[in-house]
């Protein structure tokens, strides 16, 4: 155990993983990507990270079929997720809180208020909604 909050990146664009991972690492965190489904699978094997910001377009598995997956598992379920939506349309944002996120940051990110909205979600207890970017 460290003392630094580990965020799960589920990201399938390279350039959104590297430029995510570059804020958060600045920002303190210990940062893990995952670039599919399967891939948060096997990283959610190695650790159990504080929060899981989720794509939610991926190849195979769309990153909402994802979170109510791990929302259906008491091993995952209380792990709470950020959908990264780059839809700026209400219907997606309100699909993501139905799959069991705790809310949304839209994409691109602003690297200006990236930390500091991925803080807010760390601080939030189970019950709250909020909606970031
Ligand atoms: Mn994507």
């Amino acid at each position: 155990m460290t003392g630094r909050n580990l965020i799960l990146v589920v990201e399938d664009n390279e350039a959104n993983q590297m430029l995510t991972r570059a804020v958060l690492e600045l920002e303190g965190y210990s940062v893990a990507v995952a670039g599919s489904a399967p891939e948060a699978l096997d990283r959610l094997r190695d650790a159990t990270p504080d929060l899981i910001l989720m794509d939610i377009q991926l190849p195979g598995e769309d990153g909402l079929s994802l979170a109510r997956r791990l929302k259906a598992n008491p091993a995952s379920s209380m792990i709470p997720v950020v959908a990264l939506t780059a839809h700026a349309m209400t219907g997606d944002r309100e699909e993501a809180l139905h799959a069991g996120c705790v809310g949304y940051i839209s994409k691109p990110i602003d690297t200006r208020t990236f930390g500091a909205a991925v803080g807010r979600f760390l601080q939030m207890n189970g019950d709250e909604r909020l909606v970031a970017g």
